[in-house]
């Protein structure tokens, strides 16, 4: 019998989306492991995010009233305390840019092996973690030869939890050792492309090198201004400096989950599915039948865009 603690993660005052994946994938680990599930949150607005997070699943919800921003060291010093006391089978943290930024430190401390960016695993006898690698080319199952395990888990991976929970919500004193905590946070800023969050739309409008030139992503903003949706792009429209790089989507840009994802003009090379393939409803448009898209879309239009994009904004508009 093994319990599982789930880190989560907000931002900006806002729990993100991948709390709520936390909690399916840490249930069930948990319930492969045979043991409860826990959840931290480290921040100031500890109440008020230990009310959403009570969902279905989670056991006990440990608040921890450090601060209102991202800290490596709090982060790490509250984890490793937690860990201390509870002494879990597996801590389970997000794939995400302040995971990957404490969740190596948190192994270190705790002399746990550390698996990242999984997409599954399994419990039955030894902890098996699926993850892909080579550009998500190939999937590779790692066995953790360990009783004990750190792992962090890809954003949008798991369908976030549902349903309100009753969990037990018990507030965790850590004992900070400021001097050890070498960073502070003195700001926010978003970088390029003002407040837009990809991973945030429910309706993404997605342009590929089809558009041929900058001056035509204006046809599709137009259709993503009738369906009330957020522009996104392919690799190559971000690499020719058409749109900001906040608006990429895939291995090296974003992973996002949208209940609708048009991919217009995009061929569906694995580096660009990898951030898109967990979309509800892909709907894909490009004169190319044989174009990879066609394998993961729901929806295809074998057509060239020039004409299906304005016919289609007409129709929504
Ligand atoms: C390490 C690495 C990381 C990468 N990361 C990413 C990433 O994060 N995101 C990403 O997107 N890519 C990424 N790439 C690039 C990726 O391999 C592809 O090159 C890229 O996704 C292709 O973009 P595209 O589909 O827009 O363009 P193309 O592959 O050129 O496809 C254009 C498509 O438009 C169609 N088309 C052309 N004209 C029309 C028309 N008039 N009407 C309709 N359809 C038309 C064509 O049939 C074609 O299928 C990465 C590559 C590497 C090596």
């Amino acid at each position: 019998m093994s319990d599982v603690l789930a880190i989560t993660e907000h931002r900006r005052g806002e729990l993100r989306d991948v709390s709520y994946e936390l909690i399916t994938a840490g249930r069930q680990l948990a319930d492969d492991l045979g043991g409860d599930l826990h959840l931290a949150v480290i921040s100031g607005d500890v109440s008020g995010f230990a009310d959403h997070l009570n969902r279905e699943g989670v056991d006990t919800i440990h608040t921890v009233d450090e601060g209102e921003e991202f800290n490596h060291d709090v982060y790490t010093q509250v984890i490793t305390q937690l860990y201390d006391d509870l002494q879990p089978g597996a801590v389970v943290m997000p794939n995400s840019v302040n995971g990957l930024d404490y969740a190596p430190a948190v192994a270190n401390h705790l002399s746990l092996p550390l698996v990242t960016d999984a997409i599954d695993f399994a419990a039955d006898g030894a902890l098996e973690v699926t993850r892909e690698q080579y550009g998500s080319k190939v999937e590779t199952t790692v066995e953790v030869d360990a009783d004990h395990v750190a792992l962090t888990i890809r954003p949008g991976e798991w369908p976030a939890a549902e349903g309100t929970g009753d969990a037990d919500i018990v507030s965790f004193d850590a004992s900070i050792d400021e001097s050890a905590v070498k960073s502070t946070v003195t700001g926010f800023e978003e970088v390029g492309g003002g407040d837009v969050d990809i991973t945030e739309a429910d309706i993404l409008v997605s342009v590929g090198r089809g558009i041929k030139e900058e001056e035509n992503i204006e046809l599709v903003e137009k259709l993503a201004d009738a369906l009330g949706a957020t522009l996104s792009s392919s690799r190559p429209i971000v690499d020719n400096g058409w749109l900001p790089k906040n608006r990429q989507v895939g291995q090296s840009g974003k992973v996002v989950t949208p209940d609708v994802y048009i991919a217009i003009g995009i061929s569906g090379a694995v580096q660009h599915v990898a951030g898109m393939k967990g979309a509800d409803t892909i709907i894909a448009i490009n004169t190319d039948p044989n174009a990879p898209i066609f394998d993961i879309a729901d929806y295809g239009i074998v057509d060239d865009l020039f004409d299906v994009v304005p016919a289609l904004t007409e129709q929504f508009q």
